[in-house]
């Protein structure tokens, strides 16, 4: 894979032979392409933004490549941060759009992962985020870049490079591709561009060696595979259901980032098959992948289906999603599963419900870390679900201005949709919500006391299954 002792000339392409204008590039990254030419170095728009250019799509954001060093980007810029310790990205700011310049990496460089390691509680939204802190002690580096450990040995002398080693640490040939602000040609070492008309995601080199040395790949190559559309190619593929369980080693913060990137994107249906598909998802939720596999919880992938069906409608008709409601329905039979097992009498109250949202939100931190602004709201969604069984005394009709009536209530309706909650019961709570407060009050009034809860919300899984005793059937 280290191909830094044999650089070979990469394919060019004249801007005559490629479709990317410069029109459909961001001006901003076009201002940082350009100043960094002006001032004597290379500059290269890289990476995902190449390859959707080159499928007619609108990048989600644009990174720079360039063989200027951190600090020398930083001089040129004035509204330019330098992140992470061990290998320096620079961010150039304007406004709300953020222009990553990275300068060349050599082969021995750290990857990406070293310099990530989110706090679970930072204000990230999953975005690519400004967070960078080292994993390890962090080494300090002198006027020339070699890195030091704290005993003052050399550890690394060469973490920057050329651009013919930059190429071989980028995952996908298809994101392995380089626009010259030079003379706007696109310099091609692995046969991207056919890659990218061919549709298809190649790693560059050794799968399982590349998979080995950074297990992330594997959910790039789904997220790539479903928001694009695109195949992995076979050898890609091969190995993704062996080397599943190298998920478990990657840090939680990092996994939760990318679980927003393949579930809140707008594919997160196609997404969420190929993770099944490939025995990721059981890596990344396995307490949600045990309880899908017993048959009283068998509902809960048809109601993750159902669910993130409505979420990529929603973020197509450009609508507000959450991760809260998310991690809600990826969690829901964990969670009963959880609350059955330490049922002690027929009706669950609900601090039995609320210790098991805590159980399993805990178990759940050490593979994905949920945040504890989407953990805690998701556990008052959860606890909800119970008040909608009783729709008798005005008591009840507190309940529609509770601030997370509205998750709620799509959530009983994703219940209702999938048979766990009575259809009946959820139109019920539909109709009243359009009502006058004086004809709601006549309507709870109306109705036969009732208690407050029923199973976990009536949700017939919810229900204690009464054990059949030993040879009881034959004995009359
Ligand atoms: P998106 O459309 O989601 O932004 P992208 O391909 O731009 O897709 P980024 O996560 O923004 O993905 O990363 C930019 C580029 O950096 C990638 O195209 C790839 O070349 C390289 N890269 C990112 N993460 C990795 C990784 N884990 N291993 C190897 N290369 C990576
Ligand atoms: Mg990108």
């Amino acid at each position: 894979m280290n191909a830094s002792s044999t650089p070979f000339p990469p394919l060019i392409l004249p801007r005559s032979e490629h479709s990317i204008s410069r029109a459909a590039i961001s001006p901003n990254a076009l201002k940082v392409l350009y100043r960094l030419k002006e001032a004597g170095y290379q500059g290269f728009l890289v990476g995902g933004a190449v390859r959707d250019l080159l499928l007619g799509i609108t990048p989600k954001d644009f990174d720079v490549a360039t063989n200027a060093l951190p600090e020398e980007v930083r001089r040129l810029f004035r509204n330019c941060r330098l992140i992470g310790r061990r290998f320096r990205l620079a961010h150039v700011h304007f406004g709300n759009e953020i222009i990553e310049v990275a300068t060349f990496r050599a082969a021995a460089a750290p990857e990406r992962e070293d310099i990530e390691e989110a706090d679970p509680d930072s204000e990230s939204d999953g975005a690519e985020s400004a967070r960078a802190e080292p994993i390890e002690p962090a080494p300090t580096y002198d006027s020339e870049h070699r890195a030091f450990d704290r005993t003052g040995r050399i550890l690394r002398d060469n973490i920057y490079g050329t651009i013919e080693e930059d190429v071989w640490r980028r995952d996908f040939a298809a994101n392995g591709l380089y626009y010259s602000i030079e003379d706007f040609s696109i310099w091609d070492f692995v046969d991207g561009v056919r890659d990218v008309q061919a549709r298809r995601l190649k790693l560059i080199g050794d799968p399982e060696t590349r998979y080995r040395e950074d297990p992330v790949r594997m959910l790039r190559a789904v997220r790539f595979a479903a928001k694009l559309d695109f195949s992995i190619e076979p050898e890609t593929e091969a190995p993704l259901a062996k080397l599943a369980y190298l998920l478990d080693g990657v840090p939680p913060a990092r996994l939760f980032d990318e679980c927003l990137k393949l579930f809140l994107s707008g594919f997160g249906l196609k997404a969420y098959r190929l993770l099944q598909k490939y025995g990721l998802f059981a890596h990344l939720f396995p307490l949600s992948a045990a309880a899908f596999a017993l048959p009283p919880y068998a509902y809960a992938q048809e109601m993750v289906e159902r669910g993130l069906i409505n979420t990529d409608e929603r973020i197509a008709a450009d609508k507000a999603v959450t991760p809260t409601f998310l991690f809600a329905v990826l969690l829901w039979s964990a969670v009963l599963r959880e609350l059955n097992e330490r049922q002690a009498g027929p009706t669950p109250d609900l601090a039995q419900l609320m210790q098991a949202c805590d159980t399993v939100l805990r178990a759940q931190q050490s593979r994905v870390a949920i945040p504890r602004r989407f953990g805690i709201p998701m556990r008052e969604l959860l606890m909800l679900q119970p008040r909608f069984s009783r729709r008798s005394g005005v008591k009840c009709l507190s309940l529609l201005q509770h601030p997370r009536f509205r998750a709620a209530y799509d959530f009983l309706l994703l219940r209702a949709q999938v048979g766990v909650a009575d259809p009946e019961l959820a139109k019920w709570w539909t109709d009243i919500q359009v009502l006058p407060q004086e004809e709601r009050v006549a309507l709870v009034q109306a109705r036969p006391a009732e208690p407050l809860a029923e199973g976990a919300g009536g949700a017939a899984p919810g229900r204690r299954r009464r054990r059949r005793r030993r040879g009881g059937a034959a004995r009359t």
